[in-house]
């Protein structure tokens, strides 16, 4: 296999483009064929877990592992293994990420982490066959939610936070349970929670993935040092005032829940505004109003609001700001307001150490880049819970993705591709 130098020629080294890097892109490419239409093939890939084109996808990448030396296995929970075998104890690298879609989604979202673990190995097999460490590349199993309503299903039960009376419990649109699914392909629900992944046998794990937001394509860097994964606070707010006639009811003698939430939503916004520095943000995502009739002065609106930052101290400010603010407005227009909490979990942090690693391979290659949240969730996250993690972003077009409309430069991604490459080899060849 060609090295670095073979396609190069007399460019210099941080332009050349590896072997790696050329069979990373094929396989993308191959795997967006996996769940596309041919009638419809500007529907983007709709190559949901554990269907036939997520069964196609993973043929192809179990082909390229096989074909680079990897051991192939899968696990409990179907996650797709390749590993190769170091000539020295010691823990491992891992790098991964899914092949799962979302209905109708687009070419990159996960597949491209996969695909650049597999050029990475390719790449550095060219340079010393055999790694010090062991090195491995994982497909997560369902990190999208679209079919059995719970994401990272992989990654979670590789971290043993999944157990089998979950996988019982969670089912697709059609009524087959997960566990059943599981077991279609080959996996052992029975088992899950039995082996999670241990820093004895693993030193790190490296995500690569396309930002799914505009920060990169806005600001022109190249790489995103991923700091910390954003976890949701989410709760509803009930607005009750008193439904009343449009016509008959005079403006000072309402109590319109409607035009409360609309302060509310606007407090909401501010909150997010205010901790904007921080990285967090705030959403009204859904605004329900009763009766809803062209007639009536609402007499009731639920709100549904999404606070997310990577900063604890953060998110709660803006839940106290959120609350005091509601309290007041309702308070001022008659109003009751009731506060129902869904979930609020801790935002999860890379590791501090790999993280310095990436900036440091970027500063070193000059690789333009910045430190960033994630509001996303990722693979990445529930790794972190057993393993140091890094995710490294990488710039989409516009920000679009969960879309047939996702794009990348492959000339930009090169250079994230690089880094990762870079930060592997520091940690497999200590
Ligand atoms: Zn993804």
């Amino acid at each position: 296999m060609g090295t670095d130098g073979r396609f190069g020629g007399a460019v210099p080294p941080e332009r050349q483009i590896s072997a790696g890097f050329i069979r990373a892109r094929e396989l993308v490419e191959a795997i967006a064929a996996c769940g596309r239409s041919a009638e419809f093939p500007d529907r983007g890939v709709s190559r949901l877990a554990l269907t036939e084109p997520d069964r196609q996808a993973r043929e192809l990448t179990a082909k390229e592992m096989r074909e680079l030396g990897m051991a192939v296995r899968t696990d409990a929970c179907c996650n797709l293994w390749g590993v190769l075998g170091g000539v020295e104890k010691g823990p491992g690298v891992i790098i991964g990420s899914h092949l799962d879609s979302v209905p109708e989604g687009g070419d990159y979202d996960g597949v491209l982490g996969v695909a650049a673990g597999l050029g990475v190995v390719r790449d550095l097999l060219a340079g010393q066959p055999h790694p010090a460490r062991t090195l491995a590349v994982v497909a997560f199993t369902a990190e999208e939610s679209s079919r059995f309503s719970l994401a990272t299903v992989g990654s979670k039960a590789a971290a043993g936070r999944l157990t089998p009376e979950d996988a019982e419990r969670f089912r697709d649109a059609r009524g087959v349970t997960l566990a059943r699914a599981l077991r279609d392909f080959g996996g052992r629900p029975e088992d899950l929670g039995k082996e999670p992944l241990s820093p004895k046998d693993w030193a790190a794990y490296f995500e690569l993935h396309i930002e799914q937001g505009p920060v990169l394509d806005r600001t022109g860097d190249d790489v995103g040092i991923v700091e910390a994964i954003a976890a949701p606070t989410r709760f509803m707010l009930e607005l009750e005032g008193v439904q009343a006639h449009s016509g008959a009811c005079p403006m000072d003698l309402r109590h319109d829940a409607l035009a409360a939430a609309a302060e509310v939503i606007l407090a909401v916004e501010e909150a997010g505004r205010s901790e904007a520095r921080h990285g967090s943000v705030a959403t009204v995502g859904v605004c329900e109003c009763h009766p809803g009739a062209m007639n009536v002065v609402p007499g009731r609106v639920v709100l549904k609001v999404d606070l997310r930052g990577i900063r604890s101290e953060s998110v709660a400010r803006m839940r106290g700001a959120v609350m005091a603010k509601a309290v007041s407005i309702c308070g001022a227009r008659g109003v009751a307001c009731r506060l129902t909490p869904y979930s609020s979990d801790e935002p999860v942090a890379m590791d501090t150490g790999l993280t310095a690693l990436v900036e440091d391979v970027c500063r070193e290659r000059g690789v333009s880049h910045r430190r960033m949240p994630s509001g996303a969730g990722h693979d990445a996250m529930f790794v972190a819970e057993r393993i140091p993690s890094a995710l490294i972003f990488v710039p989409c077009k516009d920000g679009i993705s969960h879309s047939p409309k996702e794009r990348i430069e492959w000339s930009r991604v090169q250079a994230g591709y690089e880094v990762l490459r870079e930060a592997v080899k520091r940690r497999l060849f200590p």
